[in-house]
């Protein structure tokens, strides 16, 4: 007995979104679930690495 009738692939994803997680969590702020700092950390070192603005440290005189 479905809870709910997804007609789009929008709605099937707001319904996916919306959904708490396995730890009962919004799954955005739950911690297994999202990224830990360390995780966002690494990326951004990946990401800044590919990233052509990526702000260089400043080489002092
Ligand atoms: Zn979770």
């Amino acid at each position: 007995m479905p809870g709910r009738i997804c007609r789009t692939e929008e709605e099937a994803f707001q319904a996916g979104w919306s959904e708490t997680c396995d730890h009962d969590l919004d799954p955005a702020e739950c911690p297994a679930c999202g990224l830990t700092g360390t995780e966002i950390a690494r990326l951004a070192v990946l990401l800044g690495h590919l990233a052509p603005t990526a702000p260089a440290g400043q080489a002092a005189a």
